[in-house]
């Protein structure tokens, strides 16, 4: 469903928010209703931009049989399909200037998903500006909606949030005060290309086989034989935690985003 709320005429800019690209992600579609329902936020973003449009709910076959694709496609690897249902979202990307997908993922904080291109600085800076959490990655997918409408040269954002196939709603609430430090800044952003320049992500693996958790910023293995072994985990910010129990040695338990100090 596309809504659209007009705003100041005497802006170019033009905001585009999308929820429920994969199907079983149905926090981000809550959260993209409590944006649309903050009206001191929506004030403030009818003041900067001329309009923002709304797509809510967009993979309407895979939100209703609570699957991620939408028969057996993947809508944010639609830059690599060309067919009807897509060329409205992909013509609403076109006359946009400031594009947000908001995502979810089963095991992780709030953060924005930034690919390690030659305009990853200018986002990893407007994080480290404006206090959001961020991964930059450097193993990314070329045909998702952020990268492509990067490409053409829109101010654009992955959101991701914890939670899926469910409702979560401590979840949904803590990612709207990180999406509103976002929404009240994005309009700001200046997008420079050049060479990458910050740290990556960092796999954190097992040492040890073992049952894996964290606690107190040290991830802990406790084997099947009761013997304990801790590693302090560097500093930085754990972006995805352990998605399962038992890990064996090697296997990448979290993936933490290093520490950046803007250069
Ligand atoms: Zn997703």
């Amino acid at each position: 469903m596309e809504e659209v709320i007009k705003g100041n005429i005497k802006s170019k800019l033009k905001l585009l928010i999308l929820s429920g690209i994969h199907g079983d992600e149905y926090n981000p579609c809550i959260l993209l209703k409590f944006i649309k329902e903050d009206t001191t936020l929506i004030n403030f973003l009818k003041d900067k931009y001329k309009s923002i449009t709304f797509l809510y709910n967009v993979n309407t076959n895979g939100i209703m049989n609570n699957t991620r694709e939408s028969i057996n496609i993947d809508l944010n690897r639609l830059y690599s399909y060309d067919f009807s249902d897509i060329d409205n979202i992909k013509s609403l990307i076109n006359k946009s200037t400031h594009i947000i997908d908001l995502h979810s993922s089963p095991h992780c904080d709030n953060f924005i998903l930034i690919n390690k291109t030659n305009t990853a600085n200018s986002y990893v800076e407007f994080a480290l500006n404006n206090n959001i959490k961020y991964l930059l990655y450097s193993q990314y997918n070329q045909f998702t909606i952020k990268h492509q409408s990067q490409l053409l040269n829109k101010v654009s954002i992955t959101f991701e949030m914890n939670g899926l196939n469910k409702i979560t709603i401590n979840d949904v609430i803590n990612a709207k005060h990180e999406i509103d430090k976002i929404l009240y800044n994005l309009h700001n952003i200046i997008i420079k290309e050049e060479t990458p320049k910050y740290q990556h992500q960092k796999s954190i693996n097992a040492q040890f086989d073992g049952i894996h958790y964290i606690f107190n910023n040290e991830l802990v293995c406790f084997s099947i034989d009761g013997i304990t072994n801790i590693s302090v985990i560097e500093d930085g910010f754990i972006v995805t935690y352990p998605i399962k129990g038992y890990y064996k040695k090697g296997e990448s338990v979290i993936i933490l985003q290093p520490i950046n100090k803007i250069k």
